[in-house]
């Protein structure tokens, strides 16, 4: 039986990962410390460790070794930088030793953040970013870019099988919903339900490209069981653009709300632009994603209703 280490297994893309790994018949060991979940969402099967991955040590070997903890919301992350930094740097550097001492295949969930506010779109692997190292961003697209440095020095230093992914905005079901986490799609949906005005940053036209949890778990699963990912660092997302202010129009038509939108100052270094080119995920894990932003929004909108009874 094959075993995986997770940490921040009990997240939102953690929950389906350690699902995936259960139906594969995996052994799987979950570290998380909840931080930015609210109660414990994996199966009873999985080996739970509720700590921070910084504080975390063992001798037991693993074949694959997945660092998925991290906090990516921008209003969660400005207001905790400093765990946010840790789970980047003692954080990626204890999941590696015991990926090391495994000898086992290390994953890392980087983000599309390292493009910080690109000058190209849709973004290739290729490009360094456009990054402010000490704005107010820093603390997650600097500590997750200095991540893959420390990656990539394992990799060379030691010849460790090690795999990036750069997820682009992911959403679905299990996301975390309330106001105070402000991740655009679970927040719009959670205002239009409740007919409250969705709040726009900006003039809304700044855009993101989504990516369903679904697709998201076939491309982590290729990337982790695909031989030819090793060494590789790869785009994981949608190259379909929508503004935020599309994006808002759309829900209040989905979720049939009386909703009308209201536009709040814009936040501070909020990138314009985002599209992730995925040539190379397509070329290399012959994966692309299937589920469009209508389908995923109907699920995690009916999945929101059943949440709050409505
Ligand atoms: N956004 C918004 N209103 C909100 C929350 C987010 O207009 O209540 C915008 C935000 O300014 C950004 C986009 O939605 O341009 C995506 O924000 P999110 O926090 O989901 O993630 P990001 O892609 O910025 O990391």
């Amino acid at each position: 039986m094959s075993k995986i280490l997770i940490s921040g297994g009990n997240g939102f893309l953690g929950s389906y990962l350690c699902e995936k790994a259960l139906s594969n018949n995996f052994e799987v060991t979950v570290v998380d410390n909840l931080s930015t979940s609210k109660e414990r969402q994996v199966p009873k099967e999985v080996k739970f460790v509720k700590k921070p991955i910084e504080k975390f040590s063992t001798n037991e070997r693993f074949d694959f070794v997945v660092h998925l903890a991290a906090r990516p919301s921008p209003e969660d992350y400005i207001k905790n930088p400093l765990a946010t930094i840790d789970s980047n740097d003692i954080g990626t550097r204890n999941m590696l030793e015991i990926a090391r001492k495994s000898n086992g295949v290390f994953m890392y969930t980087s983000t599309s953040e390292v493009y910080g506010d690109p000058k190209i779109l849709p973004i290739p692997e290729t490009y360094f970013g456009y990054v402010n190292p000490n704005g107010i961003r820093s603390c997650y697209d600097e500590s997750k870019r200095f991540s893959e440095a420390l990656i990539k020095a394992y990799e060379r230093q030691y010849g460790l099988d090690v795999r990036i992914q750069r997820p682009f905005n992911v959403y679905g079901p299990r996301i975390r919903e309330d106001g105070f986490y402000g991740r655009v799609i679970p927040r719009f949906i959670d205002q239009a339900l409740r007919n409250e005005p969705l709040t726009v940053h900006g003039d809304g036209k700044q855009t993101r490209s989504f990516l369903y949890q679904s697709d998201w778990v076939a491309a982590t699963w290729k990337l982790l069981m695909n031989g030819k990912a090793k060494g590789e660092v790869l785009n994981i997302g949608n190259y379909k653009e929508i503004s935020v202010l599309e994006l808002a129009k759309l829900i209040i038509k989905k979720t049939g709300s009386k909703s009308k939108i209201v536009h709040l100052p814009p936040r501070e270094e909020d990138p314009k632009r985002r599209a992730a080119d995925i040539t190379q995920a397509r070329k290399i894990l012959n994966w692309e994603p299937k589920v469009s932003l209508d389908e995923g929004l109907e699920s995690t909108i009916n999945w929101l209703k059943e949440k709050k009874n409505l």
